[in-house]
């Protein structure tokens, strides 16, 4: 039987990439339902190309501008209540999500209390959220499947062993594109530099947060959610190559680990597919053509998202959601050209000092928190960390 799927996020990298493995798997897998926030016309035509009858666009003007054109027999959702109605159909084996940032998290809400499997690509909802979705997971019987190729490697290794069983959760991170480049002025770096990852083909976001390693920062707390580990036995080791996409280490002491080319198919074939594997003809890995892999520690020093990361993790509570807003936020400011590389761990330090958690939040004291930071980060990167003009 095919698993009927949902895919929020549709047009993005990880969604655009999961219809690629739809086409190549289509006496398994049936995508009924497509979300986009604002790109309404790829995802028109991503509806008439598979054929999915209900789409949702998140965005109120780019959902008119859809209804104005939409085909006969199509269902549209509107705003981010339609993508919400999306991710609760009934008729859904699985809801991947990969909707950028906190978008994602009121639909993977609606997923997991319909009892429907999430494969979840979306790391900021477990960052921002994580004690509750897990809890929602479990009340409602229903299971994360993690896409984001660290945690999905994780995952592999485990093969369903108990979190009793693991010593310590080792996260590889290529280290983007300026962990060997020691000459760099963090404060000079440009938006198209940061925005060149060697080895991942990504969006803006995430490949600016690979750059910062704050995408590491935010994996460490994805972990700590999806497997139950405590974040001193979380670690990260970079590992330019990106073959080798993470390990567990068992208390016996031996340690596994998943391989394949660094192609994000991997991981999305493997949650969409599970506990299934299939042939999706995707890249081999051939070792003896790649020669070596290489490992070295992470440089704190030269890379402040890292440890401000660890730093709210162990907070906890809202914390970790003020760090992801300010990100953002202050990710987006430099990509603009209104503040320095350097200025966007700056902005999330000086956003998460001006913080005070609060420990068990509910979901409106998240979202509080969420556009509190927003604001907060918005400001401090127009006034004491906006660049000077030259
Ligand atoms: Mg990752």
């Amino acid at each position: 039987m095919k698993k009927k799927i949902v895919i929020l996020g549709s047009t993005g990298s990880i969604g655009e990439n999961a219809l690629r493995v739809a086409t190549a798997l289509p006496s398994w897998l049936k995508v009924i339902g497509i979300a986009s926030r604002t790109s309404s016309g790829r995802l028109l035509e991503q509806a008439a190309e598979f054929k999915v009858k209900h789409i949702a666009v998140a965005d109120p003007e780019a959902s008119e501008a859809a209804r104005s054109v939409l085909p006969r027999g199509t269902t549209l959702h509107s705003g981010p209540e339609g993508v919400e109605e999306l991710a609760a159909m009934k008729e859904a084996d699985l809801v991947l999500c990969a909707m950028v940032g906190m978008a994602g998290l009121k639909p993977v809400l609606s997923a997991l209390s319909q009892g429907t499997d999430v494969a979840i690509a979306t790391k900021e909802v477990l960052v921002a959220a994580g004690r509750m979705v897990m809890a929602c997971a479990a009340r409602h019987k229903a299971r994360l499947l993690p896409v984001d190729s660290e945690h999905s490697a994780i995952f592999q290794c485990l093969e369903g062993k108990p979190a009793s069983s693991i010593r310590r959760l080792i996260l590889t991170a290529s280290g983007g594109p300026f962990s060997h480049r020691r000459d760099l002025d963090f404060d000079k770096v440009t938006a198209a530099q940061a925005l060149k990852h060697p080895r991942w083909n990504m969006g803006r976001k995430v490949s600016v947060d690979s750059a910062t390693l704050m995408n590491k920062g935010l994996e460490i707390m994805e972990a700590h959610w999806l497997f139950g580990i405590p974040y001193d036995r979380i670690d990260v080791v970079i590992h330019p190559e990106s073959i080798v996409h993470s390990l567990v280490e068992f208390v016996d002491g031996s340690v596994l680990a998943q391989l394949s080319p660094p192609d994000m198919r991997f991981a999305i074939q493997h949650a969409l597919t599970w506990p299934e594997r299939r042939d999706g003809g995707l890249p081999r890995l051939d070792l003896a053509t790649l020669g070596s892999l290489n490992f070295s520690a992470p440089d704190p020093l030269r890379f402040p998202c890292l440890g401000l990361a660890r730093k709210a993790a162990i907070t906890g509570g809202t914390m970790p959601c003020v760090l992801n807003a300010a990100n953002e936020i202050a990710v987006a400011e430099f990509l603009d050209g209104t503040i320095a590389f350097s200025g966007i761990w700056h902005t999330v330090e000086a956003v998460m000092n001006r913080h005070k958690s609060i420990p068990t939040p509910t979901l409106e004291q998240i979202l509080y928190a969420d556009n509190w930071a927003r604001q907060e980060a918005r400001r401090l990167c127009l006034t004491t960390f906006a660049k000077k003009k030259a």
